[in-house]
């Protein structure tokens, strides 16, 4: 079964409700937020009676809480410890995130490794592991998802090596909460070729177990692959290209975990900025390209 869906806002007003609304009007029947800025911990207050609508609304729609994700916010850096105050409060926000997606009813989040910066790879693995293994030793029913990172500056999360180095050194209580995001343009721009996803996924199960990957991100790539940039590309107007993605979204071995979008806006700079989520979410469930840009 194809769960697609995208990136959506969540705004003070209307909170999840509104997330459901926008995600509604682009057909999806999955969906992505941040809880709040993801450049910021300011949070506002989850309103209940909002979060009650909004899971009324997708029972309604046939949308399973199971397909929808918060994302956590970029800021958050588990990776360097240097700063021994910076971490404590990094992991400490984490806790708080997680708790909100309980109050949310939402089980999933997404969440960037961090960046190891004066450290080393080796220390940046070990102190993620560490920071996960503290934030996620209370906190039950909610699934930690790890994102696969295009390996951008001191990115941690660039390999499934990184990934495996994380998983080895989490207690085994908390492993069984962590799982794996993987994300199309940053496969692509760590130098996975996405022509070739059944041998990426073929030594993702090997060393990691498939059964970790629980979200896909499906972005085009502005770059070329092994270029470690992270620039998303409009679904099919970028490097990988519409039938790999269309293959990667349609491989078997995928089927039944959400699949979002997170393709920038159109005009993003412009007054008449507009999101292309509907357009991308038609094509790909006709699986056939439209230049819906251009025409
Ligand atoms: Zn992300």
């Amino acid at each position: 079964m194809l769960y697609i869906g995208s990136h959506t806002s969540f705004l003070k007003d209307k909170q999840l409700l509104g997330v459901v609304e926008e995600s509604l009007s682009y057909n999806s029947n999955a969906f992505m937020f941040y809880t709040g800025s993801n450049q910021s911990t300011l949070r506002f207050p989850v309103d209940k009676e909002l979060t009650k609508e909004a899971h009324a609304l997708m029972i309604e729609n046939n949308i399973d809480k199971n397909n929808c994700i918060v994302h956590a916010p970029f800021i958050i850096n588990l990776a360097n410890n240097s700063d021994p105050d910076k971490y404590n409060f990094y992991i400490n926000f984490l806790k708080q995130e997680l708790n909100r997606c309980i109050e949310l009813d939402i089980r999933k989040m997404v969440l960037h490794p961090g960046s190891y910066t004066t450290l080393s790879r080796t220390e940046g693995i070990k102190n993620i592991a560490n920071g996960l293994n503290i934030a996620l030793k209370n906190i039950n029913g909610v699934e930690l998802l790890l994102e696969y990172m295009s390996g951008k500056g001191t990115e941690v999360g660039s390999s499934i090596d990184d990934l495996k180095g994380i998983f080895d050194l989490l207690d085994s209580d908390v492993k069984e909460k962590v799982f794996v995001c993987l994300d199309t343009c940053h496969m692509n721009d760590s130098g996975v070729d996405i022509k070739d996803i059944d041998k990426f996924l073929d030594e993702f199960d090997e060393k990691i177990g498939i059964d970790k990957i629980k979200c896909v991100h499906i972005n085009d790539s502005y770059n070329i692959i092994g270029s470690h940039k992270d620039r998303h590309a409009n679904f099919g107007y970028g490097t990988i290209g519409f039938d790999n993605l269309i293959n990667v979204i349609y491989n078997k071995r995928l089927d039944n975990i959400p699949k979002i979008l997170e393709t920038p806006w159109i005009n993003r700079n412009e007054r008449d900025a507009w999101a292309p989520y509907k357009q991308e979410i038609e094509m790909i469930r006709k699986k056939e390209f439209v230049d819906y840009i251009n025409l």
